[in-house]
């Protein structure tokens, strides 16, 4: 097994050139600083510029734009996260659920027409979501989909073996359940395209990592290595990195995921998997079971590796991820050579322990927006939106949604929290090794 494997996201090798951004060197004062370019802190900038076209804005990233998990994911837009993820067990957890619904319809529709507007190509592809199951233990999650589904008056419906394999061109799903509404992305190059497009007024910089938010004379300072930040109000967009700013660190915590990306199906490969095949994406009702894709230019997308590793994947074990993603492929594709993948890397999603993102006014002037446990692109879009209306003091039937759900639960003691984490991702691992 080849333990030398770059951390390299094919994504991002594949979008071409990334325009180049300053980097914060000195002192700088500014009515709002946004913490994070991804997608949450993409969207809060186009709203400032929006609302607030007089005011100076300052989009500070870590890496280089568009590195982030927002351009490593996966590429589903989902605007139907799987109720077997989200955990609804009385009235009002259905109305939680039918509320993170409506907000990732919302943003899907933003991401959507902005694609069109901006004419951005990002192989973006509307599909109907499909969550598919192998082991039969898994079946009633699909059914219990369907179910609520159908109290929502989401039109959904189950598709059986047969249908799964037409579609898919595998034989390894048992059932399936299938909605209208979400869409299938580049992500790297979708986070690159709304870069390009962001309005003028909003300065971007990068390899900008801020190290600490503090407070002087009621304004907010960030502490860069090279520079200083004071800002009249802040937004803390940057996810899985939130609770290092020592913001809501009992809250939420880090996952670190990995996916691997195929090289393009050679054309007796087409013709093993149904040369009629049109591209895909299959999500699991098991947390921890594998996402996977056929892209537009008829490549393989598999993740299915999820671990509490808050520092990140080291690079000596990226060979192993890319063993298991592997296995996970030929699962399904038997005929896949060993050497069809191209790239193979890891990224770092935000998890709270009852599902629910982060959305809050934190002190004043500060506020923050994440946590949306492995659907952010649609999510992360419309609450980087909203909480800029949020902060200028805006109403909407969006911004009741989002009032409406609960905060993420409080964690353990830290003191215990990161061997618990460790043995609850094993079980679940575990629960979840039929569908990786
Ligand atoms: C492998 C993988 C697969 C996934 N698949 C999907 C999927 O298919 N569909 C889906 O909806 N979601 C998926 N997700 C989750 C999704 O990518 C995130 O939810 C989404 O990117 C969140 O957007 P964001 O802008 O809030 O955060 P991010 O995209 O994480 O952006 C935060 C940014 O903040 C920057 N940052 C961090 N710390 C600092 C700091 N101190 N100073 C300045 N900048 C900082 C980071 O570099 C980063 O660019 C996946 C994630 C991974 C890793």
């Amino acid at each position: 097994m080849n333990s030398k494997i770059p951390d390299r996201c094919g994504w991002v090798a594949l979008a071409g050139e990334y325009e180049a951004h300053p980097q914060l060197q000195g002192n700088y004062r500014t009515d709002w600083a946004i913490i994070g370019a991804g997608f949450t802190g993409q969207a809060a900038a186009r709203r400032l510029a929006q609302l607030v076209p007089e005011q100076r804005i300052l989009l500070i990233e870590a890496k280089k734009f568009g590195q982030g998990a927002s351009g490593r994911n996966s590429g589903f837009v989902v605007a139907h996260e799987s109720p077997g993820h989200a955990k609804l067990k009385s009235h009002r957890d259905l109305h939680q659920y039918q509320a993170l619904h409506t907000l990732d319809q919302a943003g899907t529709v933003a991401l959507r027409k902005w694609v069109r507007e901006f004419d951005i190509d990002c192989q973006w592809q509307d599909i109907s979501s499909v969550h598919a199951a192998h082991d039969p233990d898994n079946f009633p999650i699909l059914d219990n989909q369907v179910r609520v589904f159908e109290q929502l008056g989401i039109p959904t419906r189950l598709l059986r073996a047969d249908e799964l394999s037409q579609r898919l061109g595998t034989s390894f799903y048992g059932r399936g359940v299938c909605c209208e509404g979400g869409a299938l992305v580049q992500p790297a190059a979708l986070i690159k395209g709304l870069l390009d497009r962001l309005p003028d007024s909003v300065e971007c910089y990068e390899y900008s990592p801020v190290r600490k938010i503090s407070r002087r004379n009621g304004k907010i300072v960030l502490e860069l290595l090279h520079a200083e930040v004071v800002a009249d109000r802040v937004i803390i967009c940057n996810n899985a990195f939130i609770p290092e700013l020592g913001v809501h660190r009992n809250r939420m915590f880090p996952l670190a995921l990995t996916a691997s990306l195929t090289r393009p199906l050679h054309p007796g490969e087409e013709r093993q998997l149904g040369q009629q095949v049109k591209p895909w994406g299959v999500l699991s009702p098991q947390p921890l079971g594998a996402t996977l894709r056929l892209t537009a230019d008829r490549r393989l997308l598999i993740r299915n590796t999820a671990e509490y590793r808050p520092s990140g994947i080291p690079i000596q074990i990226i060979g192993q991820k890319r063993h298991q993603h592997m296995l996970g492929l030929k699962k399904r594709f038997p005929w896949l050579p060993e050497d069809c993948i191209e790239h193979t890397w890891s990224g770092h999603i935000c998890i709270s322990r009852n599902a629910k993102p982060d959305f809050a006014a934190v002190s004043e002037g500060l506020y923050l927006a994440g946590c949306y446990n492995a659907s952010g692109v649609a999510r992360g879009t419309i609450l980087g939106r909203l909480v800029v209306d949020h902060a200028l003091g805006a109403a909407s039937d969006l911004l009741d949604a989002v009032h409406s759900l609960t905060q993420p639960a409080l964690l353990p003691p830290r003191l215990f929290f990161g061997i618990g984490a460790r043995v609850v991702m094993r079980w679940k691992r575990f629960k979840g090794a039929s569908e990786a």
